[in-house]
């Protein structure tokens, strides 16, 4: 009997690794319906409060809404509010959300993939090959996440 742990994505569509990197074309930070929200955790509103010189408790108030036990941006204008002029103004802070974009659980499933995330984002199949393991990595801290109370 084999006892040794299967390779991450192992039967997956993934598990020989995926090559993505940002085009920087801000499709991603469009409304675009279900995929409308950018979701951000306690660490990320830190973040970016301190990039932009803010207190954490100023930055939920003014940019921040909370919808059930989720906290988003508020978009008053649909797409993301820190997008400007196609471009994010605070790529080096951006949320966990779009550092971990286009490896979502919701994104990882073959025909997710194949006919919404391959179609819309021109960074698939781009650039560097981030490994199964790399990938599962990010699926499983990104599955805790949703996990927290
Ligand atoms: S924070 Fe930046 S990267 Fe994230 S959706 Fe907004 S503009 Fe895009």
């Amino acid at each position: 009997m084999n006892d040794r742990a299967p390779r991450p994505g192992s039967g997956t569509f993934w598990e020989r690794g995926v090559r993505f990197e940002c085009q920087g074309t801000g499709r991603c930070c469009t409304s675009r319906g279900a995929y409308g929200y950018v979701y951000i955790t306690l660490e990320d509103r830190r973040r970016l409060a301190a990039h932009l010189g803010m207190r954490t408790s100023s930055f939920t108030r003014r940019h921040c809404k909370r919808d059930h036990e989720h906290v988003h941006l508020v978009n008053p204008k649909r797409d993301c509010c820190f997008l400007q002029d196609g471009q994010c103004s605070v790529y080096e802070a951006r949320p966990t959300q779009c550092r971990t974009w286009p490896f979502w659980p919701e994104n990882m499933k073959p025909l997710v993939w194949e006919h919404e995330i391959k179609a819309y984002c021109p960074g698939v199949g781009q650039g560097r090959l981030h490994s199964a393991a790399e990938i599962q990595a990010i699926l499983t801290a990104l599955e805790r996440e949703d996990e927290l109370p």
